[in-house]
């Protein structure tokens, strides 16, 4: 089975490891740099990105993700896009993994969150998308595949064999997201 890790400093750890699992994949959570070693990929998952920064500012954690991030698959999803992405707005840090720009709760207020339903490069149909706070992907690079979108704009891209999305792919029952991560691993 693979080995799959998922980001567990703050957020969404649970919901992750259960689709994963449900797929076949071996799961556990990576808090300390020694955690990533024999991993096959890793899931960086939603939340605050602000909190996590300062929490991977502790035990040399930022530097150890970017290290596991330049070699190995990631999977992004909302605040883990956020931290894979190249330029945020608002200013942060960021690993600088993907070559996209993204703008935080780039939806606005009135549109907190949303259920949205949106066509989508992965085989089945249209996917129906969570989006909580989201980012808004403002600059997609030209080596960037889209393979989602929510009005026109790319909610869900593919940059080798990293996937970012701007909404909660471990929430709800579609594990096509997720499918797709351990299928390009
Ligand atoms: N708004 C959050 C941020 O800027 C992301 C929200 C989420 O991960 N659901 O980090």
């Amino acid at each position: 089975a693979r080995r799959l890790g998922v980001l567990t400093l703050q957020g969404a750890y649970a919901a992750h490891a259960q689709v994963l699992e449900r797929l076949g994949a071996q799961v556990r959570p990576v808090r300390l740099p020694a955690d990533f070693e024999g991993l096959d990929g890793l899931v960086i998952p939603g939340g605050e990105s602000t909190t996590m920064l300062r929490l991977l500012e502790r035990d040399e954690m930022f530097a150890a993700l970017q290290n596991y991030a330049r070699h190995k698959p990631c999977l992004g999803t909302c605040a883990g896009a956020i931290l894979l992405a190249h330029q945020v707005s608002p200013a942060q840090a960021s690993l600088d993994i993907l070559d996209i720009d993204v703008q935080r709760n780039g939806y606005g207020r009135q549109l907190d969150s949303a259920i949205i339903s949106g066509p989508t490069a992965l085989p089945g149909g249209p996917l129906e998308m969570v989006f909580i706070r989201a980012p808004r992907f403002t600059r997609i690079g030209k080596d960037v595949e889209v393979l989602a979108e929510r009005d026109g704009e790319a909610v869900l891209v593919r940059q080798g064999r990293h996937l970012a999305a701007s909404f909660h792919p471990e929430l709800g029952e579609d594990p096509r997201v997720h499918q797709a991560f351990l299928d390009g691993l």
